[in-house]
């Protein structure tokens, strides 16, 4: 690791100042800190934002919750409230790496943690997304790949939390500059599908400072497949969120994860299933919807049948869950 300088921040003002133009913010460090090991990141600066007033808390309301970018994934998973009006995101949150890894990893980091496209993450490989010449993954080992992306790049994004909240509506709150920046989950990584060299929408000195849910009254449910039964990432994941009235669905939302730079959402999945009574026939027909459009590589098709599942799981969860 190079060496770098250190400092801890007690303002959002005087987070923005120490980071300077080749600083990092450091959260929990799970991320950030193996990029510096394996010389992906030599940030000059390390600029601690753990101690940032307010910004840990989980805050419920009528209309919204908000949830502070130093929130831990072990406090989304052991809010027992949340776990009632949020139950999607409370299942993220428990499936994210094993329990030491949840104890120090945060929501801001979660979201903004940096792709794990093995090429990538390989010290002395200059692939496209490190601005090399070419995504190594397209004819290599793509098993752990992208169905979908816009661009060359076709590593996933593999945030847990951003698939639940994705299917919750969530705005994501940033400074930028002094100023409070409202991003929805999918302004959140839309450079990631356009820009081979990006992990999301952020830039340089953008400082998440909380997540806002709306209190929509639906059913959320969370599901992953991965290769180990506990402390792995997907090789898919999905979330939906609806209101249920017996079997029937509204105001559908379906988001998949590791299969696109972002979750990935089919918006006329989600019409169709409005006012659906929610059968096989219709949780099928909803997959195939999200999936129509998929471009499956050597070794990643595999990922299709598990996505199909995983739409239909999570729906069914939903009408089921009392
Ligand atoms: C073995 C292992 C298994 C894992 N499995 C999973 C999994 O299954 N699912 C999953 O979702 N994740 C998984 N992770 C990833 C882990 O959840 C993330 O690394 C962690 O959430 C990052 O949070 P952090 O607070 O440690 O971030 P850090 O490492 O401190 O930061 C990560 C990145 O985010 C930036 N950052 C941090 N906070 C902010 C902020 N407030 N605003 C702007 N930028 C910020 C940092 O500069 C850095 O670039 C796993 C990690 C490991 C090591």
């Amino acid at each position: 690791m190079k060496a770098f300088q250190y400092a801890t921040a007690h303002s959002v003002s005087t987070a923005r100042e120490l980071i300077g133009d080749d600083g990092a913010f450091l959260a929990g460090g799970n991320d950030l800190l193996n990029r510096m090991k394996e010389y992906l990141d030599e940030p000059k600066t390390l600029v601690n934002v753990k101690s940032l007033p307010g910004l840990n808390k989980i805050e419920t309301g009528a209309q919204s919750w908000t949830i502070g970018a130093l929130v831990t994934v072990s406090e989304l998973e052991d809010h027992a409230e949340l776990k009632k009006v949020f139950t999607g995101l409370q299942q993220a949150a428990a499936e994210v790496g094993s329990r030491q890894i949840r104890n120090v990893a945060t929501v801001g980091g979660n979201l903004a943690q940096h792709s794990r496209c093995w090429y990538y993450r390989h010290r002395d490989t200059l692939c496209l997304k490190k601005g090399g010449d070419l995504c190594f993954a397209r004819n290599g080992e793509n098993k752990y790949h992208s169905l979908f992306t816009g661009n060359t790049c076709i590593s996933p994004v593999v945030s847990n939390l951003s698939i639940a909240l994705a299917a919750l509506d969530a705005t994501v709150i940033v400074d930028r500059d002094g100023k409070e920046m409202r991003l929805s989950i999918p302004e959140l990584y839309a450079k990631a599908w356009e820009n081979p060299t990006a992990h999301n929408s952020l830039s340089p000195g953008d400082l998440i400072l909380k997540v806002e849910i709306p209190v929509q009254n639906r059913r959320s449910a969370y599901q992953q497949i991965s290769e180990k039964e506990a402390f792995d990432w997907a090789l898919v994941s999905c979330s939906s969120a609806a209101k249920v009235d017996g079997k029937k669905l509204s105001q559908v939302k379906i988001a998949l994860g590791a299969i696109s730079p972002m979750p990935h959402q089919v918006k006329a999945a989600n019409d169709f299933l409005e006012g659906k009574t929610l059968d096989d026939a219709a949780a099928n027909h909803a997959a195939d919807l999200i999936l129509a459009k998929a471009q499956v590589f050597e070794h990643n098709g595999y990922k299709l049948p598990i996505a199909r599942a995983l739409v239909r799981r999570t729906l069914t969860r939903l009408v089921e869950d009392k």
